[in-house]
């Protein structure tokens, strides 16, 4: 018999703030949100393995460490409005809605963004707005954002979300067009007109698909 939430609480301990992860709120957020509620059915057994796992349309739930380092970078504070592009399984969304006070959240594939409403319905996380759509093309109606954070990559940071950060916001977002290696950019919001922009490094995600994103049928090299 698995002992989920001992499993979650080493998953914490281990994948998340033993790799550099210190942020009280992330870790208690983590520490609180089942990652088996928001995997495929059959894969509960895999939810705290630091890994990637597949779910419906070909997409996945990220890796929780990523999931913990993406939130860190975009620097979400209780009190924050933050939007999510790529909602996917939901994960990381729920996990930022433990910390911020509003999560809007969208996801391109309308089963995922059903299916990702209707888990936090059963959580009882009220707190987050999910919508099925375009999301390079923001949420127009709910910004300024605090933070964006958009966990598919694009070829660039796409204007209609920067635009769409309050001054100081960030946007997180992995960003290039090799498929096996992408660079995770935040964008800070410095004023009315200026942002700035630092590279965290190399990551892996699946491609940002829309009007501001690649073609449907992926980045160029696909
Ligand atoms: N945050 C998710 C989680 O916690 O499970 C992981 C998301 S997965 C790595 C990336 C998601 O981005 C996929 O579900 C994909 O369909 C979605 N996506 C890609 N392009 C999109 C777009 N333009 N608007 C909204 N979602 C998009």
């Amino acid at each position: 018999m698995l002992d989920l939430p001992r499993a979650r609480d080493r998953m914490v301990k281990v994948h998340i703030r033993r790799r550099g992860i210190h942020d009280r709120e992330i870790l208690q957020a983590m520490r609180e949100v089942p990652r088996e509620a928001f995997v495929d059915p059959g894969f509960e057994e895999f939810a705290y393995e630091d890994a990637p796992l597949p779910i419906a349309d070909g997409q996945t739930i990220s890796q929780p460490y990523i999931v913990a380092f993406m939130i860190e970078m975009a620097d979400v504070k209780p009190g924050d409005h933050v939007l999510e592009v790529g909602t996917g399984s939901g994960y990381a969304a729920a996990v930022m809605s433990r910390i911020v006070e509003q999560v809007y959240t969208i996801e391109r594939h309308p089963g995922l963004a059903e299916t990702a409403k209707r888990r936090f319905e059963k959580l009882g996380y009220e707190n987050i707005e999910v919508r099925a759509g375009d999301g390079t093309k923001g949420w127009p109606e709910a910004a300024p954002f605090d933070a964006i954070v958009v966990t598919a990559s694009g070829p660039g940071a796409p204007l209609a979300l920067q635009e769409q950060l309050d001054v100081a916001g960030r946007l997180v977002i992995p960003v290039g067009d090799d498929p096996e290696l992408q660079r995770l950019l935040k964008v800070t919001r410095t004023g009315a007109a200026t942002y700035s922009e630092e590279d965290f490094g190399g990551v892996r995600f699946v491609p940002l698909i829309g009007e501001q994103g690649w073609p449907e049928n992926g980045r160029p090299a696909e």
